[in-house]
């Protein structure tokens, strides 16, 4: 039957119809247009019009879509071998690994396959460490109040929204939070908070979805201090706001800090579902063989496409560049923001993590970009995210540029 359809109408009349038809379940709001294929930062939809992508799969397409270098990759590996499982050696995931390695502060990478796996296997290797020195009543982890970690079980307890947790109970015990207020300008609250049981701090170091709010950089140092005073670990989920997106590799390079445990995910695949946990030495060692696993974790597809992906952005200037032109889009957001201070509260965020805050609900806006060909998504506190690829042209940030003056100034 629903071959029959297909067959005879256009993926256009599909859409339409989604809602009577559609067989898959109903936890997500889609925003009623699809798209027949992706080029570089622009999609092109299924009833021919092309939009300027400032969504990327929500911060996971570093390289745009359709990107030749790692269509390449992907098919070479392809023809190889697709998966194998971790009981053989890993070849493709060794060489992915002794990348990230090499050039950040970690010692050892555990694989999985989405960000939420991360940052609950961050908390498992976490409580496993202190267990592997006969702490194993270090267990608790404390985390700020309405972030984002993910939507398992764990993660949405770690996370500690209201909305998140509502219906999904008994509560997952073990997680304390502190308030992101206590942030600014340093940490006046959370020596308190740290007891004899707290295992670990773990925060995003941008938090994205909580409404692109950048953790300062001193911020980011006191914990650390924090951290070794109270002999706790030190995670930092750096699964949207890491892999460049801030010009960096890693968006707490900016602090010159160096945490313990950082799960990764999103824009490390460019596109192709992967997550990782990154350890220091001294925390990797507690993950002894049968601690934990993933039956795709480290899947040859992924571990190819990624190596792809890192191969770009580690040459030298692209983090440069991306600084470059990020700082350019910001700078020119904010002479929007001046011209639009009723519309426009705040211009948020770190390299191609950024956040336009509205006076008001955002949904109409982020609409009126969409009827103008802008592809952008929203984050909490009434923010827009713009999340470009990392290899967005000056002329394509122009052209960003244009629409949302256009509709900023036709904004009632
Ligand atoms: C997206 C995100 C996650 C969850 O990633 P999934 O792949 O959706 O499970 C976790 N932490 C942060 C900071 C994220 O932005």
């Amino acid at each position: 039957m629903v071959a029959f359809y297909l067959s005879q109408y256009d993926l256009y009349v599909y859409k339409i119809n989604t809602k009577f038809m559609s067989s898959l379940a109903n936890n997500y709001n889609r925003r009623k247009i699809s798209f027949k294929y992706g080029k570089g930062s622009f999609l092109y939809s299924t009833s021919g019009k092309r939009y300027l992508d400032m969504v990327g799969g929500i911060a996971v397409l570093s390289l745009g879509h359709a990107n030749p270098y790692l269509i390449k990759a992907l098919t070479k590996q392809a023809k190889k071998v697709w998966h194998i499982s971790n009981a053989f050696l890993a070849p493709e995931g060794e060489k992915l690994a002794k990348k990230i390695t090499r050039n950040s502060f970690a010692d050892k990478v555990m694989y999985v396959n989405s960000g939420a796996e991360a940052t609950e296997a961050s908390i498992k290797v976490a409580r496993r460490y202190f267990f592997s020195k006969g702490k194993s009543y270090k267990n608790r982890i404390i985390c700020i109040k309405n972030s984002f970690h993910g939507r398992t079980i764990a993660a949405i307890h770690a996370s500690g929204s209201k909305k998140m947790v509502e219906g999904f109970g008994p509560k997952v015990p073990g997680f304390d939070h502190i308030d992101f207020k206590n942030f600014k300008p340093r940490f006046p609250n959370i020596r308190k908070k740290i007891k004899k049981n707290t295992a670990a701090i773990m925060i995003e170091t941008v938090m994205g979805e909580g409404g692109v709010k950048v953790v300062p950089n001193k911020c980011l140092k006191y914990l650390r201090k924090i951290c070794n005073e109270k002999k706790i670990l030190l995670i930092l989920d750096e699964v949207q706001c890491g892999i460049g997106r801030t010009g960096k590799f890693f968006a707490f390079e900016h602090a010159n800090v160096r945490p313990d445990i950082v799960p990764i995910a999103k824009g490390i695949g460019g596109g192709f579902p992967i997550g990782a946990v990154l350890m220091t030495n001294k925390v990797a060692k507690c993950m002894t063989p049968g601690t934990h696993g993933s039956t795709f974790g480290g899947n040859p597809l992924a571990m190819s496409v990624s190596n792809a992906v890192l191969d770009q952005l580690l040459k030298k200037n692209f983090f440069k560049n991306v600084t470059k032109l990020s700082q350019y889009f910001l700078k020119e957001l904010n002479k929007i923001k001046d011209e639009f201070p009723k519309i426009i509260k705040e211009i948020r965020g770190k390299g191609f993590l950024i956040g336009i805050q509205l006076h008001f609900d955002q949904s109409n806006f982020i609409k009126s970009l969409e009827q103008n060909y802008l592809l952008t998504i929203r984050a909490s506190e009434n923010v827009i995210r713009v999340l470009p690829p990392l290899n967005v042209k000056k002329i394509e940030i122009d052209l960003a540029l244009k629409t949302i003056k256009k509709v900023c100034k036709e904004y009632k």
